[in-house]
């Protein structure tokens, strides 16, 4: 950067424009810094599911691994690895639950045709298509040690594979 500005000859640009890249690499360079002295705590969730769009409420479990990160202000992200696995928040009581399943079956019959089934035989296009549409991670703000959440929203882990299933959960909270 300073090779390309130092052979500037008329005085009031090159200082502008050096005036600005210092500043630019003293950003940069804090920035660099602060990610080095930053810790990032990391942790594994275990739940055993019944599969087919088992819901499950994981905000007990999140909140206990805010507590342990001691991260006060920050965030928290959370993935679920395997394409028939979600995560979202919902509010979570029964009535919306089953509001839920009902909406997401209306989206991604299970007794549709899929391409999936025929390809490998293993019976889940459904849950493939159903996890792809959810998505499988969520990033939450931290703030003065509690999630933001709203008070009637909870984090749900959605299995719709077809079968029952040990699902690890990545939390990754900085
Ligand atoms: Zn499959």
């Amino acid at each position: 950067m300073f090779q390309v500005i130092l052979p500037l000859k008329r005085g009031e640009i090159k200082w502008h424009i050096l005036r600005l890249s210092l500043r630019f690499v003293s950003l940069h360079e804090s920035e660099l810094l602060q990610g080095a002295n930053m810790p990032v705590y990391n942790n594994e969730i275990f739940v055993q599911t019944t599969g087919r769009t088992d819901i499950v409420d994981l905000t007990p479990l999140v909140s206990k691994e805010i507590i342990q990160s001691g991260v006060n202000d920050g965030a928290a992200t959370l993935f679920v690895p395997g394409s028939t696995g979600a995560l979202s928040t919902i509010e979570y009581e029964s009535g919306v639950i089953n509001d839920l399943k009902k909406a997401i079956e209306r989206i991604a019959p299970e007794d549709m045709y899929y391409e999936h089934n025929e390809r490998w035989g293993d019976g889940n296009g459904y849950s493939h298509v159903r996890a792809a549409l959810m998505g499988p991670s969520l990033h939450i703000p931290i703030i003065e040690g509690k999630m933001t959440l709203g008070t009637w929203q909870q984090i749900v882990l959605l299995d719709f594979d077809n079968r029952p299933r040990s699902r690890r959960i990545i939390v990754q909270i900085s």
